[in-house]
């Protein structure tokens, strides 16, 4: 007696189809499974022959082999006890053979027979589609990341019991379609945080809405609480909004991770803030059971560094490859992972230990401590900040009267983003930040009075040619802000005075 059923199986933040088979024969009673299991997969052995009797079904005393492939694969998770069930239940007779075609199960079992919710339900559910299945049946609770779907039934199980009796009778439900659309758009209408209400440091919140215009990375300095996380958690309010294919790319992770929250695929731009005491492996990936870390969690989105010379040194320069590349890579025995990691960095730091330089009534360090501050983030990971900006200790007077807020910050970001959409349509370059020399010299053409202010202040302030390349790049983003196609003085003196004076 031979059955077999299909299964999705997850591969960094991708799914791929298992084929999970069956087989009862005569013989001493035993179980074996093969197929590159791992020990979570082994266990489901335990788990399948409890649920199975406590649903009031006995396992005759026969051989039982279970077969996943590809066996090259190895597999992981707790989703194919479901799958591994229904093929045996199909292989002695109980669940009709021809009620399994076309259909995919994925779920875990609890001892009684009920159907647990399992991680990663997403991306095999667009692997099903993919290969062209009609139907995946999952756990009740992961229904909604297969519904947003189209031209895949998602059918929700609470129990074994239920399962059997709807493959028999065929009638499994199948829920209600969920455009994406329109939920991505309702996600921005109940936004509660807004830059209105952050008073003052309207010099930060601009320069704020000119890094995430170019998708500049960003770093805030200034004293204990002059409000630069609050600046930082109000940018998701800015961000543009993202597309379908962009929510499935960054809920794929979130489901693989088992973080999508309240029933929901991920609505809106991640916003991820890792506290200092964050290891590496967190933050980067994980090694044994590859993981994705912060900079994957934050991928598209903004990866923010409260207190950044707290991080260790170590941590922080483990961004610098990831930063380059757009991604993290792990590598195992079995071959490289790679998760993606295009985020945008935003970092905050007091400006020295105490917080209060260059307040010298407030602050007593000596000139070589604030250096020594600086130097913990100095290096590779600050060489890739382009926007520097101060936030001051508010003034009484500042409390007063209202602010710039995110709808229209938001709007004059979306056209930013439309002028860099179009000029460099056809290439991999996205956003003014992202530019190569080439480009710099094609888009950032400067006039010669210009041209002399520019080069004066790399001599006056000691730019690097790195920083010089960013004062245009990030001219370039002023200039689209304002809808105008070159470069002028005022763009560039903004650009100049948002320079990185710590690289
Ligand atoms: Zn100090």
């Amino acid at each position: 007696m031979f059955s077999r059923v299909f299964s999705g199986g997850i591969s960094g933040i991708d799914a791929h189809m298992v084929c999970v088979e069956a087989d009862i024969s005569g013989g001493l009673p035993q179980f074996h499974m093969v197929g590159l299991p791992s020990s979570e997969v082994k266990e489901a052995r335990e788990r399948v022959f409890r649920a199975l009797s406590n649903t009031g079904i006995d396992i005759p005393p026969r051989k039982i082999t279970v077969n996943l492939s590809p066996a090259g694969i190895r597999k992981q998770g707790s989703g194919f006890d479901m799958p591994i069930a229904v093929a045996i239940l199909s292989a002695l007779g109980i669940i009709r053979a021809d009620s399994l075609e076309n259909k995919v199960f994925a779920g875990e079992l609890s001892l009684d027979g009920h159907i647990n919710k399992v991680n990663g339900i997403l991306p095999i559910a667009l692997a099903a589609r993919q290969e062209g299945f009609r139907t995946l049946v999952v756990p009740r609770e992961n229904v909604f990341e297969g519904a947003v779907i189209e031209d895949l039934r998602i059918s929700g199980v609470s129990d074994l019991k239920e399962l059997i009796r709807a493959l028999n009778e065929d009638t499994l439900s199948a829920s209600e379609y969920i455009s994406l659309e329109q939920e991505l758009k309702k996600a921005y209408e109940q936004e509660k945080m807004d830059y209105r209400d952050i008073k003052g440091q309207e010099s930060a919140k601009r320069a704020t809405q000119v890094a995430v215009a170019g998708f500049h990375n960003l770093l805030y300095i200034g004293p204990p609480g002059s409000g630069k996380s609050m600046l930082a958690r109000c940018i998701p309010t800015i961000l543009s909004r993202m597309d379908r294919e962009e929510c499935l790319e960054i809920s794929k992770i979130y489901s693989v991770m088992g973080l999508l929250e309240n029933q929901s695929l991920m609505l809106r731009r991640p916003f991820r803030s890792p506290h200092h005491s964050i290891t590496a492996s967190a933050l980067i990936g994980g090694m044994g059971n590859p993981r994705p870390g912060e900079i994957t969690l934050a991928h598209k989105g903004v990866l923010f560094l409260d207190e950044a010379a707290e991080f260790k040194k170590d941590v922080i320069e483990m961004l610098r490859q990831p930063m380059e590349e757009k991604q993290a890579v792990i590598s195992r025995l079995s071959g490289n992972i790679v998760f993606p990691a295009d985020f945008m960095l935003v970092m905050a730091m007091n400006p020295c230990r105490c917080g209060f330089y260059p307040d010298r009534q407030m602050c007593r360090c000596t000139q070589s401590e604030v250096d020594r501050y600086f130097g913990k983030i100095r290096g590779p990971v600050l060489d890739r900040i382009d926007i520097c900006t101060a936030t001051f200790r508010l003034d009484t007077s500042d409390f007063s009267g209202e602010g710039t807020d995110s709808a229209q910050m938001r709007e004059q970001v979306r056209k930013a983003q439309k002028v860099q959409y179009e000029r460099f349509r056809g290439t991999d370059i996205r956003f003014n930040s992202q530019m190569r020399q080439r480009e710099i010299e094609q888009y950032c053409v400067l006039g010669d009075r210009d041209k002399e202010l520019l080069d004066k202040a790399y001599r006056r302030y000691h730019l690097t040619a790195r920083g010089y390349y960013k004062v245009l790049k990030v001219a370039r983003t002023i200039a689209d802000l304002e809808g105008c196609d070159s470069i002028s003085k005022k763009h560039l003196t903004e650009a100049i005075s948002y320079r990185n004076t710590y690289e």
